[in-house]
């Protein structure tokens, strides 16, 4: 008789119905889990003298960091950051392999975290998930799947919302004030996170993840993997147990959610989660002997030492302290203010009734700093020898820009070129900046008409 299939359970694909497991890498990997949950559902809410403690506030092109404000003219700490991210993965893969994937990805957190026990409370252990998706539908397992889905569904929209948090923040978001555009993102977020863990899962690693394509050129023989120690645990027998043989009990290969057997060696699949360690260890430790699954590296099962500090790890070290110096130099001088001066549209120059010189300027400041209060704006220039400046008060709330005209007048004297190079130096209470740029005279037009 042909058994009636649910959505996704039809077709080649090998369903995967881990076991759960306890031990010390499942609790070492909880911290990190929490890393990214604290990310997500905490830092949206707090605020720093007023500003979100992060927000990526794409309408308006800022970024709002630890209370700092970042516009498009700070671009290079945007590629300082990726590419700091980029050698930070390169950095530790090289030493710990693909630790991102099993102790932080966000698909392995939120599975780990959510799914999975959700799953095991709604639908039972592995061996009664598997009777039930093997059998035909029946009204238990039709209200099992509905009320799994439902459970999916909510926690997607949740990931969502704390993702979309990040983009619209956390408040306007929670309290429906956001954009249409911010709730149709919290709906796209939540689609792909229900597609993913109601069907996709360990695909997308396997299929979709670019990183476990690359990854064999980041490690090396000295990369530290989580494998099986062959030496020690073949042939494998169900008496191999007291001198520290594999017993073939398969509980490494039931715990895993890639569906792989470590035992048969590196595996491309395999996202170094270490559920398979906890596994064996929860199994040898009952004959007082070593896991068989460990942490190690080609050099060490060769007898050889796995140096942390060889050429691979050198370079991308010496990579992440120049970004990282950079980056410091760079907000050391940071200014919080950005500003730029334009000529105004019109003649290049005026003559006065009482002989100066007038170049008209148009004068934009952007307030970065993160006070409330605003800060008051002096302008001055250098290099016009008795220059008089006009311009309107500079008062600017954060976060605001004010456009204004700024009038330099030179007297006749001493515009004795037709470009005299000037500076206009803006001054903040605790920063300055300076804008070169030209002043334009009648002096040699006159001459060279002649
Ligand atoms: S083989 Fe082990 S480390 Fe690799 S994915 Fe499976 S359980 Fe995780
Ligand atoms: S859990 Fe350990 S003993 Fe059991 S099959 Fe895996 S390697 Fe062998």
């Amino acid at each position: 008789m042909a058994v009636a299939r649910l959505p996704g359970m039809t077709g080649t694909r090998e369903w995967v119905y881990p076991q759960s497991i306890q031990g010390t890498f499942t609790r070492l990997r909880r911290w990190t889990f929490l890393g990214l949950h604290l990310a997500l559902f905490v830092a949206p809410w707090i605020t720093i003298k007023g500003h979100p403690l992060v927000l990526i506030d794409l309408p308006h092109r800022r970024v709002h960091l630890m209370g700092a404000i970042f516009t498009p003219a700070d671009t290079i700490f945007l590629v300082l950051l990726l590419l700091f991210l980029a050698f930070s993965l390169f950095f530790f893969t090289a030493i710990f392999g693909r630790i991102w994937c099993g102790y932080a990805c966000p698909q392995t957190v939120f599975l780990e975290s959510w799914i999975r026990p959700l799953e095991q409370w709604i639908e039972g252990d592995r061996t009664q998930r598997k009777r039930r998706d093997g059998v035909g539908l029946s009204w238990d397992k039709a209200r099992r799947k509905v009320a799994k889905w439902s459970v999916f569904l909510a926690v997607s929209l949740l990931l969502g919302m704390a993702m979309t948090s990040l983009f619209a923040g956390a408040r306007p978001l929670w309290t429906g004030q956001a954009s249409l555009t911010s709730y149709a993102f919290v709906g796209i977020f939540a689609a792909f996170w229900f597609v993913d863990f109601t069907w996709f899962r360990e695909q997308f690693c396997i299929y979709l993840c670019p990183y476990a394509r690359f990854q064999s050129a980041l490690t090396d023989d000295e990369t530290l993997l989580i494998s099986y120690d062959v030496e020690r645990g073949e042939p494998r027998g169900p008496k191999r147990g007291p001198d520290g043989g594999c017993i073939a009990c398969r509980k490494c290969v039931v715990v895993c959610p890639q569906g792989i057997d470590i035992r048969n060696g590196f595996q491309l699949e395999c996202i170094q989660c270490a559920r398979c360690i906890d596994a064996c260890e929860s199994v040898m430790s009952r004959f007082d002997q070593p896991t068989l699954v460990r942490y190690s590296s080609i050099a060490v099962d060769d007898g050889k030492p796995t140096r942390p500090f060889r050429p691979r790890t050198m370079v991308y070290g010496g990579l992440l302290t120049t970004l990282t110096a950079a980056a410091v130099v760079l907000l050391v001088g940071r200014v919080p203010f950005e500003a730029s001066v334009n000529r105004a549209p019109g003649s290049l120059f005026t003559v006065d009734a009482d002989g100066y010189v007038r170049n008209t300027y148009l004068l934009k400041i952007t307030n970065k700093d993160p006070s409330a209060t605003p800060v008051s704006y002096r302008v001055e220039v250098d290099g016009l020898e008795g220059a008089v400046v006009t311009t309107s008060a500079l008062d600017i709330a954060r976060e605001e820009s004010a456009t204004v005209p700024l009038i330099v007048r030179l007297p006749a004297a001493a515009a004795d070129r037709r470009t005299i190079p000037f500076t206009v130096r803006i001054q903040s209470p605790s920063a300055e900046l300076l804008l070169p740029t030209t002043f334009k005279t009648g002096v040699h037009v006159g001459a060279e008409d002649e």
